[in-house]
């Protein structure tokens, strides 16, 4: 609903502009990066000696006092963690450290603002800039020339970061201002002044100095599994039967593992009929993680494949297709990427593994914390009742596919032409959506006062998508709602994305224009934004004046979200527990060959559907969990999805009774600060699993079949 790599430029000044530096979906489209040549790490080592921190901290000791003492050391150990011999020789990093080395408080705060401002100003300049180059290819105005792509994929603050560590600014801040560990803000989260705070982010922005190969590496590993995944198409029409039989229309080509999921789902729709239609999805989907598919028809329109015996057979007049089986092509795309981890590891002292830049860097979530709200999830007594009612519903023992078992859905009270109608009358144009802001801010329950600041600051423009949200990089820019309006006014679907993006919007103007600090600007994590504007979201029909009045309806409905929502943290929370464990194992296995990885992976798998779903489900020694095309393209990014289902909970749950804007503005001006000190800010607890579990006992109330 959103395009994240633009909505991650609005985070905090120093943190946007690396999010805008670092992103890579912003600038995909050009061509395929080139792999590069694996580079000698050791050139990119920390170069400078234990002796020689140790004099250089004796001397500072000397001229600023014991009370100093730490803080200088802490200050010089940072520097010299990054400080690569290119940066100069242990005699220039003394009298740098000696020179730049701020003792009094004054000028080290008056420094902290310094890095603000003009942090504010780069990722303004940054996002602006951007936004302008891509202009032609995300809004809808006129042709794009054949240079706009070429400006589309090109961001001049590419080597932003890594100026800064050659013209020492980095240092500087590393040497006067602290780097907190993940566990240290955890700990003193509640402890922590807003200075504190800022200066954790301002350090924070320089604690990863990662070359420019070894990013380029990853990068190409990544899009080699993007490709991979991206290709892998199964032609449904073409698998048969154990009978020989042909279940789907013949022409029916669907992706793994996202098309052939949704297929799964649909197929609800009738569920006694599409029975063997979903067992055989099962059975294709089984197969391609156990690498027992035969090669010769991923992605082929004209080979015939029966799962059941493994048998193939040209379509037409063709020659008879090998039977033989994709060769572990799967698990070693996954390694691919691993290994390039490695070499990012070696350059990144302070975070040496991938999990560590995944949960502590991206998520600042730490690892066994998000686990254990994972099984949380999992282990839930609501499972069991919930399994119960859909078997009820669909009068048969469950299946390893009914964990996307898709039949708790509202159904609306107005029909889609007459939506349509009524949101084309008011929204003609895009300018009539752009006059309208502060009005759907006042139906949300905004102010006035505080509806017109937000409705300055948003600009909306016509999308060529559906639609997406980009903020500002500093104040004095505005954050811009893309949407679609078509020749004959805006859709309901449109006007749907649109309050979604709205959502985003608000937040963004929120928390970089009212947080007290620009350094706290954004949110803790992606999830946060999500929610925000699912909430908006959510409320499309009460803006339009369109909501049902029944409350006996409209229990029912909400009884059916949280059944839903709960269902799909369930499935995906096992799903995301296996990625967790795949990058655990690979780490205890670095040489690991592609058929080990297989086979634990399976295991793995295996042993995580045996533990929390088959005493739901009731249906044992499946894999089926490790079929998502995340891990080998996107790895350990799954664990977002469920995170992201309980943080939209809790929100949602706090402000049911309460004013959306009053709390949304509250929670807002925490700024980025870690996602558990923020909840509790938010809604008085931890990040937690409790709302969404006893949601889903309490809907089981309301929805008995
Ligand atoms: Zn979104």
């Amino acid at each position: 609903m959103t395009i994240v790599s633009l909505k991650r430029a609005s985070f905090s000044a120093f943190p946007a502009l690396l999010a805008l530096v670092l992103t890579v979906p912003l600038i995909s489209g050009a061509g395929k990066p080139v792999p590069a040549t694996p580079v000698p790490v050791e050139t990119h080592m920390a170069s400078i000696p234990q002796s020689t921190v140790d004099r250089v901290v004796q001397n500072l000791v000397a001229q600023w006092g014991s009370t100093d003492q730490e803080r200088i050391r802490r200050g010089v150990t940072q520097v010299s963690l990054l400080w690569r011999a290119s940066d100069g020789s242990e005699a220039d990093f003394a009298s740098f450290c000696e020179k730049e080395y701020l003792g009094d408080p004054k000028l080290r705060s008056a420094t902290m603002d310094r890095f603000e401002a003009n942090g504010e100003v780069t990722s303004g300049a940054a996002v602006a800039l951007v936004r302008k180059y891509r202009e032609p290819v995300d809004l809808d105005l006129s042709e794009p020339l054949p240079l706009d792509e070429l400006y589309a994929a090109f961001n001049p603050f590419d080597h932003y970061l890594e100026d800064t560590f050659r013209t020492r600014i980095a240092f500087v801040g590393l040497l006067n201002f602290r780097l907190y560990k993940l566990s240290e803000l955890v700990g003193l989260g509640p402890k922590l002044d807003r200075n504190a705070w800022a200066e954790a982010r301002l350090a924070g922005s320089f604690e990863l100095r990662i070359s420019g190969e070894a990013r380029a590496a990853e990068t190409a590993a990544v899009a080699r599994g993007d490709d991979y995944v991206s290709s892998y198409n199964i032609y449904l029409g073409n698998v048969l039967s154990s009978g020989g039989q042909r279940l789907f229309p013949e022409d029916l080509k669907l992706i793994s593992h996202w098309g052939l999921r949704d297929e799964i789902k649909s197929l609800y729709a009738d569920p006694v009929g599409n029975l063997e239609k979903q067992r055989l999805i099962l059975q294709v989907m089984e197969k391609i993680v156990r690498q027992e598919i035969p090669a010769s028809v991923v992605n082929e329109a004209g080979v015939l494949w029966e799962p059941a015996t493994g048998k193939v057979s040209a379509k037409g007049q063709g020659s008879a297709p090998k039977a033989d089986r994709e060769p572990d092509v799967r698990y070693a795309r996954i390694l691919e990427i691993f290994r390039a981890e490695r070499q990012v590891d070696v350059e990144a002292p302070l975070f040496p593994t991938y999990m560590d830049r995944k949960f502590d860097i991206e998520r600042e979530i730490p690892k066994d914390t998000v686990s254990a709200l994972l099984v949380d999830v999992l282990q839930a007594p609501a499972a069991r009742g919930v399994a119960a009612l859909i078997r009820r519903r669909l009068g048969r023992p469950l299946e390893p596919f009914d964990v996307w078992y898709d039949g708790f859905k509202a159904r609306g009270a107005f029909k889609p032409e007459d939506l349509d109608r009524a949101v084309a009358a008011r929204y003609p144009t895009v300018a009539a959506f752009q006059a309208d802001v502060p009005a759907i801010l006042g139906k949300l329950g905004f102010s006035p006062a505080t509806a017109t600041f937000l409705a300055q600051h948003i600009v909306v423009d016509p999308a060529r998508g559906a639609g997406h949200a980009m903020g500002a990089g500093a104040r004095y820019d505005s954050a811009h709602l893309r949407t679609r309006v078509g020749p004959k006014g805006m859709d309901y679907k449109g006007y749907n994305i649109a309050l979604h993006e709205l959502g985003h919007n608000v937040e963004q103007v929120f928390t970089l224009n009212k947080v007290d600090r620009t350094l706290l600007s954004g949110v803790p994590n992606n999830a946060f934004t999500e929610a925000f504007a699912f909430l908006f979201q959510a409320r499309d029909l009460e803006v339009l004046g369109l909501e049902t009045n029944d409350p006996k309806a409209k229990k029912e409905a909400v009884a059916l979200r949280a059944l839903d929502d709960y269902w799909s943290a369930f499935e995906i929370a096992g799903v995301a527990l296996l990625d967790i464990a795949t990058w655990e194992w690979l780490y205890a296995h670095p040489e690991a060959t592609p058929a080990e990885l297989r086979e634990a992976v399976v295991q793995k798998a295996i042993e995580i559907w045996n533990r929390y779903y088959a005493p739901v489900l009731g249906v044992k020694d499946t894999p089926l969990l490790a079929i998502y095309s995340h891990m080998v393209a996107y790895p350990l990014y799954l664990p977002d999805y469920p995170i992201g289902h309980l943080i939209d909970f809790q929100i949602e749950q706090y402000i049911q009774g309460r004013s959306l804007a009053t709390e949304m503005e509250r929670m807002c001006v925490q700024g980025k600060i870690t996602p558990d000190a923020w909840m509790r800010g938010a809604v008085g607890a931890p990040l937690s699993a409790a709302p969404i579990n006893a949601a889903a006992a309490d809907a089981l109330k309301t929805v008995r079949r």
